[in-house]
Formats: structure tokens, sequence, C-alpha cells
């Protein structure tokens, strides 16, 4: 652990270029880290308001909390802070979007007005405008998806990081936060490797399960567990689908600009999720398909496998494609369906799709049977496909599930069960779609969280 308590100010030897990201890394390297063996352990009295998780939600509830006077500490487990935020967007980092406040609440189903106040308090935005006076304005070029102008996430967290440095902020890199420290059943502040950090307010913002090498897992819920929060059983979310099919692994990197994928269960609405579509080595993956994701997690616990559709050419009908196989026996009779049929979708996929109708290899159009056409078309308007697996928590990019939000007032984050602790980010059970929903959320719920645990205590 970086700097605990032997070595007060020297945690902000991050540099001060954003993109210097290698001296970020050496500056929390393993020669910095904190030996307990010459360290025994002992209290410290560290801060007004702690913070655990160096994700967005921490960061901001660091720089909200510290903005409001107090006296703030972060503990980063890793090395450096925010790696999720350098990974998000391909490392564009799509931080939020222009959504108006219901209609974005919407997109997280039934939970999704508990966000109602941090987006008052930190919507779209005034999110924009906070990063522009970070010095980190941001482009729009799509209507929707909210980018850095850099299109570089590590301006974004680099702006983050000085921004805890001009207010004070100290940040431990490379401390984990074992426990809760309790003193008669009330929060005095945490335990991090073999020492105890005394604070007045303790802000949880420890992330989800996802991507174990960018810091997910399951500490976070496990701390909170401990201290008599319930526990949504968490599940892989916006995660890659692996199939029983063997043909994906013919057509990788395939990609389609819209396909529409649904559940083939009853019940299930077919009007699934329109959106991109990219064929891996082992299934699908792509907007579409991981926005379906966490609702197929579930439905893995009870029902394996999961029947899926795909279609591969939103917009145009069963009839229409009928039609067109129609056109082409007519006045295209003599060329390759294989062929003609590439000038409408990637041409792995096009082999693919005449295999499965029953289609020669060099089957000429005119020579299309009725039942050929028949299949052909419900092939290309609902492809079937069967998942076994999503690609788990090693590649889930969140956490479906995660401390209730019974136990969480949704106007100040603050637990219900314990005075003092705050909870905010992807650890609370709120996740959303792909498009800049989870970074817009871990941001205004930190924000939430670190200016309310900055408030006046009970005890003052
Ligand atoms: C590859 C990838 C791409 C993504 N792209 C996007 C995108 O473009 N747009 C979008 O909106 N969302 C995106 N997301 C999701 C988004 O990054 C997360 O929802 C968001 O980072 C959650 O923020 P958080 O602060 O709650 O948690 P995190 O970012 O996970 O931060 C939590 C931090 O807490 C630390 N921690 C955990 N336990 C402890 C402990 N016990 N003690 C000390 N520290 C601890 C972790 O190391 C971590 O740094 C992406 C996610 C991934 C993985």
């Amino acid at each position: 652990m970086l700097n605990v308590g032997a070595h007060p100010p020297c945690q902000h030897t991050m540099p001060d270029e954003a993109a210097d990201q290698s001296a970020l890394r050496l500056a929390a390297g393993p020669a910095a880290r904190y030996d307990p063996l010459m360290h025994p352990p002992r209290d410290s009295t560290d801060a007004d308001v702690a913070i655990v998780g160096g994700g967005p939600a921490g960061l901001m509830a660091a720089i909200a909390a510290a903005e409001r006077r107090r006296r703030v500490t972060l503990f980063e487990q890793l090395d450096r802070p925010g790696a999720k935020l350098l990974a998000s967007g391909g490392g564009r980092c799509n931080l939020t979007n222009t959504l108006n406040e219901s209609a974005f609440m919407a997109r997280f189903g039934r939970n999704g007005r508990f966000m109602q106040p941090a987006l008052a308090a930190m919507g779209s935005k005034r999110l924009r405008a906070f990063f522009a006076r970070l010095g980190v304005p941001t482009a729009c070029r799509d209507g929707l998806h909210v980018y850095p102008a850099s299109d570089s996430a590590v301006t974004v967290q680099s702006a983050l990081w000085r921004r805890c440095r001009e207010l004070g902020v100290r940040v431990l890199l490379g401390a984990r936060v074992s426990d809760l420290w309790l003193e008669g059943g009330r929060l005095a502040g945490l335990v991090a490797g073999p020492q105890r950090f005394r604070a007045g307010r303790v802000v949880l913002a420890t992330g989800g399960a996802g991507y174990p090498d960018l810091g997910g897992g399951r500490s976070g819920y496990d701390l909170a567990a401990r201290t008599g929060h319930r526990i949504v059983e968490p599940s892989a979310a916006l995660a890659p689908l692996r199939l029983a099919q063997s043909w994906p692994r013919r057509c990788a990197g395939v990609g389609l600009a819209a396909a529409r994928v649904w559940i083939d269960l009853p019940g299930q609405p077919r009007a699934g999720v329109t959106g991109e579509l990219l064929v891996t080595h082992s299934g699908l993956s792509g907007p579409a398909v991981l926005d379906l994701s966490g609702q197929v997690a579930v439905l893995l616990r009870d029902h394996n496998p999961v029947p899926l559709r795909v279609d591969l050419s939103p917009g145009v009908s069963a009839d229409q494609w009928l039609a067109r196989f129609e056109e082409w026996s007519v006045r295209q009779g003599r060329r390759i369906v294989r062929v003609l049929l590439s000038g409408h979708l990637p041409r792995r996929l096009a082999e693919v799709i005449c295999e499965q109708a029953g289609l020669a290899p060099q089957a000429p159009a005119a020579t299309l049977a009725r039942g050929q056409r028949r299949a052909l078309a419900e092939l290309l308007t609902g492809l079937p496909v069967t998942v076994t697996a999503t690609g788990g928590f090693e590649r889930a990019m969140v956490t479906r599930g995660g401390v209730s939000l019974k136990d969480v007032d949704p106007r100040t984050l603050a637990s219900r069960r314990l005075g003092g602790l705050f909870i905010a980010g992807e650890l609370l059970d709120l996740d959303g779609p792909c498009g800049g929903f989870n970074l817009q959320w871990a941001f205004a719920s930190g924000w939430l969280a670190g200016s309310n645990a900055a408030g006046r205590d009970e005890q003052e």
C-alpha cells in the first residue's frame, strides 16, 4: 500500500500531464508499496471523509467532498486510479449521452427512478460543464453519445486526478480496504491492511464484479453485506455471449451495423434489442448482444441453454425477402444466390445462411425452390442461435445486481443500515445499457454521495 501514515503527502506524485501514464504507474509501483512489517498496526485519525474505490464514482465523491472543504482520503486497491475509466469506450470513454432525465432513467428498467436525485445534482449537461471547467471539452457527433473532444479516456481520468490533487485529496494506491471499522455499532472508519483509519464518513464506491484485472471483484458486496445491507445476487451484464453453434468461428470479426436480437422464449418481448452486432470466435458481441446479455445471464441460471433469434436485416420483412428472391430468379437467374446475398450481408455470413438453408454452394437464383426461399427468408429474419454461457465476470462491462436500493436513501445515497456510510456507482443494484449510461450514473452518484458525505455531522 502506498504511503499509509508514514509519508503523508507523497500520494500526489502522480504526473500533471494527462498522457504520462507510464509515470503514473511508476509513481505507484511495487517499490513504493506499504510493508506491514515495517509499519505495525495502529490507528490513524485520517479524514473527515474516506472514499473506498478510485473509479469514476469514487473520484467524483472525493472531489465533491473536498470542494466542501472536507479532509478526504481515497483508498484504491490498484496501483492506478480509474482503470475501468481508462478502458471505457474502447479507450475513448463514452462518458454520458444526450437523453433527457426520464428517457435516461427508463433505460435502467424498474430501478431507474432511484437515480433521479443524483441526475438532478449532476445530470448530463452539468457533467459536460463540469468537465469543460476541468479542461476537458466534450463532443457529441451522432446526436446521442458524448465523448471527450479528445476522444481519449486518459484526458478524463487525468482531469479528475488533477482536480483531486488541487483540492488536497490524499490518495492511497495499492490500498485495499478489507473492512469497515465499527465502534459500539457505529461507523468509526475503515481497515486497510493492518491499519485502521478513522473517518467520520465513508463512501463505498468499489464498483462491480466485472473485469477483475481492472479492479472488478466482490469486495464491495462483502463490505456492504457484513454491515447488514441486502445484496441482489450479482450477475454478468454487458458481456459477450457464447453459442453452441460452431459457425461463429468461421465468421469471427464479421460485423453488422444493425441487427435485432431477441430471446426466443415464451413471455420474452420479440422487440428485443436492435443495434450493432459483432461475431466473435465463440459467439456474438456488439451493443445489441451486450444490452441483452444481463437478461440472458439471469435466465441461464434456470434455463440453459437460452435460445435467441437474430434478425440480420431489420427493416426487411420475410415477405420482402421472398419478393426479392422472386426478382432475382426472374432478372438474375444465372447468378449464384450466395453471391447475390453477399450484396446485403457480409460474405462469410451469407455463406453460412445459404448452407443452413440447404443450398448448394454454386446454386443459381433461378433454381431456388419454394421451400429454400422460405428457409432463407426465415433465417435472414430470425436466425436461431443457442446461448450456452456469457463471457462471465471476466468479460462483463457491468454487473447486474448489487447493494439493494431498499437499503439506500436515493436523496443522499446514505445507507439506511449504517449511519455515516454512503454508497455510489456500480456497486448499487443499477445497470444500464451501452451508450454512456453507466459512467453517467457513476459520476452523478459519486457526486451526490460525496456532497452529502461532506454535509453536517449529526454529532457536530
Ligand atoms: C472495458 C469496459 C468498457 C466500458 N465502457 C463504458 C463506456 O464507454 N461508457 C459507459 O458508460 N460505461 C462503460 N463501462 C462501464 C463503466 O466503466 C463502469 O460502469 C464504471 O467504471 C463504474 O464506476 P465505479 O466507480 O462505480 O466502479 P469502478 O470503475 O469499477 O471503480 C471501482 C474502483 O474501486 C476499487 N476497489 C474495489 N474494491 C476495493 C477495495 N476493497 N479497496 C480499495 N479499492 C477497491 C477498484 O480497483 C476500482 O478502481 C465500461 C466498462 C468496461 C469494463
